[in-house]
């Protein structure tokens, strides 16, 4: 019998819950909105005791998060803005309940694990996954180790210059006009007046939003000089900011950093998750089977 493993996504707006071994073989799934700590976890809870036994749960959590397994805190959500969410033991709550295992990352860390076992970056060892929704985050591989640190990257929050002209002062409650607070899905809303969903393609809101994005990718490329970028999130669901974005980095890199990936072969240098919306999950399930190997 092979073993079946537990995955959770643990989103500001929304819980998945999986259980499977991947994505050509998940059992059983279950979505519902992110309420109070004790509702969400205790569905959460719920939803797998209903399954069949599982060997280890991966949690991929949004943060700021501590994802070190040495530190007293451990598993907990930290200091996150979301009312109710700050110092919360998830993982040792999980852990508790289910009595198994249990492997706990930041969301966008399970989206690049899941991508890097099974989608885009499969075989790289340094690569960075980078979500554009209610906020901006990164995370991804370096040297074949998912990205930690003194807590973990914070890609959403790196500053940024206002172009000339933008009146727009940004929408981060720590710095105003860093990445996230100028380029999220609701930054994009607040200063168009209008859902960025709703924005149609030849809404001048895509080509800033690529230019804000490709500065950042400028700064991630020439600070991590990653294989590859994979971008998600709601707000590349447009995907004709991925030409955009590409044609402003190689605009900006202007033929600096001497790889084919980037002057001749961009397309697949910058692109979407090979999993699409399922790179959260199974990364999440990938997390779990490390766990039950430490
Ligand atoms: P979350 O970040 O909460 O996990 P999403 O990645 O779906 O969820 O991000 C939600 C944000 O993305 C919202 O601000 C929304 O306006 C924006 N968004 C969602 N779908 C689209 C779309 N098709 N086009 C543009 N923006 C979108
Ligand atoms: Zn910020």
């Amino acid at each position: 019998m092979t073993a079946l493993f537990g995955g959770i996504e643990a989103g500001g707006t929304k819980f998945v819950c999986a259980v499977g071994t991947g994505p050509d073989n998940i059992r059983a799934e279950t979505r519902f909105p992110t309420t109070t700590p004790k509702e969400s976890i205790g569905r959460a809870i719920e939803f797998f005791r209903k399954q069949d036994e599982i060997t280890a749960v991966g949690i991929a959590s949004f943060g700021p998060i501590d994802p070190d397994p040495t530190s007293a805190t451990f598993g907990h959500i930290t200091s996150t803005p979301k009312p109710g969410w700050a110092n919360i033991d998830l993982a040792g709550a999980i852990q508790r309940a289910l009595g198994v295992p249990v492997g706990f990352d930041t969301d966008v860390n399970g989206s690049a694990l899941g991508e890097w076992r099974w989608g885009a970056a499969q075989g790289l060892d340094n690569f960075i996954y980078l979500t554009i929704g209610t906020g901006v985050g990164g995370g991804g591989m370096v040297n074949g180790r998912l990205m930690h640190g003194l807590i973990h990257p914070e890609m959403g929050h790196i500053p940024l210059p206002h172009r000339e002209g933008d009146g727009y002062n940004g929408r981060c409650p720590y710095h105003s006009d860093c990445l996230e607070g100028m380029a999220s899905g609701p930054a994009i809303g607040e200063r168009w007046g209008k859902p960025a969903q709703e924005l149609p393609p030849d809404h001048p809101a895509w080509e800033l939003e690529a230019h804000y994005l490709a500065i950042a990718l400028h700064s991630f490329i020439c600070a991590l000089s990653p294989q590859r970028i994979i971008m998600g999130g709601g707000v590349m669901e447009q995907f004709h900011l991925f030409p955009l974005i590409r044609q402003k980095v190689q605009k900006r890199l202007n033929g600096y950093i001497h790889s084919p990936a980037i002057l001749q072969e961009i397309d697949n240098y910058i692109m979407p998750p090979a999993l699409g919306n399922m790179a959260g999950i199974c990364g999440a399930i990938e997390l779990a089977r490390r766990a039950t190997s430490r």
